[in-house]
């Protein structure tokens, strides 16, 4: 199957309040041209480097939100910030903090974050590990609290990839707690919060995380096949 018809494939399978962040690591701009042809909104990439030369090489590159869904580190902020419009891979207060002063420094309006939970505590994962950091439930409240005194950054959602397992059932639990941990976030009573999202759920696992409250998924090899190196 095409590229386009794989996109379009899965946007009727989900319901429509699911965001399809069409991720694209290691794929080409005619690959990610085609997907955008396609009707994709939004584009998720790892890496500022290869980010950046995918947007100057589509024409369309301003057309659609760009993510940042891999680790940022803090001297690609800058370079980061004119590529993506939200920012999803937020693990520290230290890293909001340093984003938020780029953003100031670079005089452009609030930036979109995510906090990433690494909600399987898994020391190959990036993101906020609950098993460090028990009660978490205070933990999580508290960088929520600071992040909310942040000006140039607005936390719109969390973030998480989860365990992998051959049978995404096994992955369930854990995308349950990250949408409870979500739903706590929403309630607490403080500015600059906005949680509208909850990215979960990729070609393995997104039919079980928007059964447990996802809104936006992340899929690269269901849409454009395996990748051919990582
Ligand atoms: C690669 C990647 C995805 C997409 O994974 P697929 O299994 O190819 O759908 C989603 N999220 C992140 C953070 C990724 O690095």
């Amino acid at each position: 199957m095409s590229v386009s018809k794989n996109y379009a494939r899965i946007r009727r399978e989900i319901p429509d309040h699911v965001t399809i962040v069409v991720s694209c690591k290691t794929r080409t701009p005619e690959e990610i041209t085609e997907v955008i042809d396609a009707g994709a909104t939004d584009i998720g990439e790892n890496y500022v480097q290869e980010g950046g030369q995918i947007y100057s090489a589509l024409k369309d590159a301003a057309k659609v939100r760009w993510h940042m869904i891999g680790s940022l580190q803090t001297n690609k902020i800058n370079k980061a910030l004119r590529i993506f419009d939200a920012i999803q891979t937020v693990e520290s207060l230290p890293k909001a903090i340093a984003i938020d002063r780029r953003v100031e420094r670079a005089r452009k309006q609030r930036v979109p974050i995510y906090i990433e939970i690494n909600i399987g505590s898994e020391n190959s994962k990036a993101g906020v590990k609950p098993a460090e950091h028990e009660p978490f439930d205070d933990y999580i409240e508290n960088l929520v609290r600071n992040i909310s005194k942040l000006e140039h950054i607005r936390l719109e959602g969390l973030m998480t990839m989860g365990p992998r397992f051959g049978n995404p059932e096994d992955v369930r639990p854990y995308f349950r707690r990250t949408k409870k941990i979500f739903e706590k976030i929403k309630t607490l009573p403080l500015p600059n919060i906005d949680m509208k999202y909850l990215s979960m759920g990729m070609t393995n696992s997104y039919r079980v995380a928007i059964e447990e409250g996802s809104n936006m998924i992340r899929i690269g090899t269901l849409i454009f096949g395996e990748r051919r190196y990582e």
